[in-house]
C-alpha cells in the first residue's frame, strides 16, 4: 500500500493524550494536560443550555454568529483599545487550534519560513511543515526564558512570511514585556512579515504583568492575526470556541481556510461565549487572581520539597527543575516515574522542544482546586522523603 502523508505519519500521539492516559491508568493526580478542574462559570453554561433550546441549531454564518463577533470586537476595544469592525475583522473558529491552522494555511506558500520560539505548543510545527514552510526556531531557556535578541534577528530573512508567537506563553509561563514586543514589531515591519499571535491566555497573567497584544503596536494592525480562546478565558476547554481578529484583507483569506476545515462552530456555544465576553471586569480580574493564588500554592509546595521553580507571570503552568530531588533520569523518565510511583502527573518540557532531548524541567498545571494541589504536593513529598 502507498504510504500516508509522511509528516503526520512521522509524529506520535500528543504528549497530552499520552500522559493523561498514563495518569488514568495509575490513578494519578493529573497536573499534566492543561485543563481546569472545575466545570466553568455556571451562568455561561446556563446560557449555552438556554440557547440550545431557544435558538436555531442549523449552520450559523460561516464567520460566526453576529452576537459573538460583536462581543469579540467590543472585548478588543475594552481591553486593548483596538477599533475592530465586527463584520469584516472577526471570525469564530472551533478552538484556537483550528484558528492557528487556518491562519497558517491561509498565509504560507511552500518555501516560506516561519519564525517560532521554543519550547512551543505542540500543534505549531506539524502544521507549519504541512503547509510547506520551514520553521526557524529560536530557543528560550529556563528559568527566565529571556529572548535571545541576536538569535531572533538572525532567524528573520527575506524568506520570512510570519512569526508565530504565544504570550502569555505555554509552557513557559512567560509574558512578553513591552521591550520584547516592540523588538518583535520592529522585525516584523523590517522584514515585511506577518504575525500570528496566539493569545489564548490573555486574561491569565499575574503580579501586575500586562498582556500586550502585538497588534496594538505602531504599524502592526494590518500585519497581526490575534487569536483568543473561550476554553482558557472561561475555563471551558472542551467547548473549543476560538476567535481571530485581523484586518479585513487578511481575515478574508483565513476565512477561506476555515470554510474548508470546519466551516462553523456550534451556535449555542458561540452565543454563550458572547454572553461571557460581556461579563464585567470583576470576572476577568477574579480569573487572574484565582490562578495567581493557585500558582502560589503549587510553587510553595514544590519549593517546599526542594524543587526549583522557574519564573511564571501568566498561563496556568509552572515549570520545576527536579534535579535537586536527586532524580537522575531525563524529564520524560521523571514524569513517568512520578506518575507511576508517586501518583502525580506532569509533562516533560522536552516535549515542547523540536529536537526533544532532556530539558531537566517538568511542567505542572495548577488550574485545579487547592486541595488537589495540596494532595499532589503531599504525595510528592511522601515519595521523595522515602
Ligand atoms: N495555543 C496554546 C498555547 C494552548 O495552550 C492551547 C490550549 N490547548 C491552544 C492554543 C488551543 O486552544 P483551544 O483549546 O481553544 O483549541
Ligand atoms: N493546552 C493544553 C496544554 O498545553 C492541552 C492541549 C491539548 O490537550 N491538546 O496542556
Amino acid at each position: 500500500m502507498k504510504s500516508a502523508n509522511e509528516i503526520f505519519a512521522g509524529y506520535g500521539t500528543t504528549v497530552f493524550e499520552v500522559m493523561s492516559r498514563l495518569a488514568i491508568e495509575h490513578n494519578s493526580i493529573n497536573l499534566g494536560q492543561g485543563f481546569p478542574s472545575g466545570n466553568g462559570p455556571e451562568d455561561v453554561r446556563a446560557k449555552a443550555a438556554e440557547c440550545l433550546g431557544d435558538q436555531p441549531n442549523q449552520y450559523p454564518p460561516m464567520l460566526g454568529v453576529p452576537e459573538l463577533r460583536q462581543a469579540v470586537a467590543d472585548h478588543d476595544k475594552r481591553f486593548y483599545g483596538l477599533d475592530v469592525d465586527w463584520q469584516t475583522e472577526v471570525m469564530v473558529t472551533s478552538g484556537a487550534t483550528e484558528a492557528l491552522a487556518d491562519c497558517l494555511f491561509a498565509l504560507i506558500n511552500p518555501g516560506d519560513e516561519v519564525v517560532v520560539f521554543e519550547p512551543l505548543y505542540d500543534s505549531y510545527i506539524p502544521i507549519i511543515r504541512r503547509a510547506g514552510a520551514m520553521p526557524k526556531i529560536v530557543r528560550l531557556e529556563p528559568p527566565n526564558w529571556d529572548v535571545p535578541r541576536e538569535a531572533l534577528e538572525a532567524a528573520f530573512s527575506d524568506k520570512t512570511k510570519l512569526i508565530l508567537f504565544n504570550t502569555p506563553m505555554n509552557p513557559t509561563g512567560k509574558v512578553f514585556d513591552a521591550d520584547e514586543i516592540a523588538f518583535i514589531a520592529g522585525l516584523v515591519e523590517r522584514y515585511d512579515a506577518y504575525a500570528v499571535c496566539d493569545e489564548v491566555y490573555e486574561h491569565i497573567k499575574f503580579d501586575g504583568w500586562n498582556h500586550i497584544p502585538l497588534m496594538t503596536q505602531p504599524g502592526m494592525r494590518e500585519r497581526c492575526l490575534r487569536i483568543g480562546s473561550a476554553g482558557k478565558t472561561f475555563s471551558l476547554t472542551g467547548w473549543k470556541v476560538g476567535y481571530i481578529t485581523a484586518c479585513a484583507g487578511l481575515l478574508s483569506i483565513v476565512a477561506k481556510a476555515h470554510q474548508f476545515v470546519t466551516f462553523t462552530t456550534p451556535p449555542n456555544l458561540q452565543r454563550a461565549v458572547a454572553f461571557g465576553l460581556r461579563k464585567d471586569d470583576a470576572y476577568f480580574d477574579a480569573l487572574a487572581a484565582d490562578m495567581q493564588h493557585k500558582r502560589d500554592v503549587l510553587r510553595s509546595g514544590l519549593e517546599g520539597i526542594g524543587m526549583a521553580t522557574a519564573a511564571c507571570h501568566g498561563t496556568y503552568f509552572l515549570n520545576a527543575d527536579f534535579k535537586p530531588l536527586g532524580f537522575n533520569g531525563s524529564d520524560v523518565d521523571f514524569c513517568r516515574h512520578i506518575t507511576v510511583e508517586a501518583g502525580v502527573t506532569a509533562i516533560p518540557v522536552s516535549a515542547f522542544y523540536n529536537q526533544g532531548g532532556d530539558s531537566g524541567v517538568a511542567r505542572f498545571c495548577f488550574c485545579k482546586e487547592d486541595q488537589v494541589l495540596e494532595q499532589a504536593i503531599e504525595r510528592l513529598a511522601r515519595h521523595f522523603a522515602g
